[in-house]
């Protein structure tokens, strides 16, 4: 990208560079706790929720291969090493230590509310001054309000399942 493209008036370019690489620390470790619990995840409605959880891995990647074109894009380098991806998260990574399905939608659903929230302080963050990043993070957040959406759905259907059986 050219100069101009890069010059953003009234924006601290330096700092949206710093949190686009905080998201995309995010985004790897979303990933992989999706791609990792998929692997693991046992109870009711295994099958459904394994499609689901790898669904929502693949975004991740997306989400994290949009975050780096951006970042690359404004002049910024985006994180090198996986260890980074823990000292910059903002929303952490729980590991699937209980593989049990209720417990793994849990922690997901934690952190796409949390990721909800990063793209909501991007989009804020960043206003009319940065259509381009603005468009990409309201983008990103509508995937993960779904993602939100799709976990708890799942999560209901088994509270359903389970009222049903102990009538
Ligand atoms: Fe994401
Ligand atoms: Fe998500
Ligand atoms: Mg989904």
């Amino acid at each position: 990208m050219g100069s101009r493209g890069k010059k953003l008036d009234g924006i601290d370019v330096e700092k949206l560079i710093e949190k686009l690489n905080k998201a995309l620390a995010d985004e790897w470790l979303a990933y992989y706790q999706y791609w990792v619990g998929s692997k693991v995840i046992m109870g009711p409605m295994r099958t459904d929720a394994e499609t689901e959880l790898m669904e929502h891995a693949n975004d991740e990647l997306r989400h994290a291969d949009m975050l780096a074109d951006r970042i690359v894009t404004l002049g910024g380098t985006p994180l090198l090493t996986p260890q980074q991806w823990y000292e910059k998260t903002n929303c952490g990574y729980e590991a699937p230590e209980d593989e049990w399905i209720e417990a793994i939608l849990n922690q997901n659903i934690e952190g796409e509310r949390c990721a909800i929230d990063v793209y909501r302080d991007l989009m804020n963050f960043v206003g009319q001054k940065d259509p381009v990043t603005y468009e990409m993070s309201r983008e990103i957040l509508q995937d993960e309000i779904e993602h939100e959406e799709d976990l708890e759905n799942i999560l209901n259907d088994i509270r359903t399942i389970k009222e049903r059986f102990s009538r």
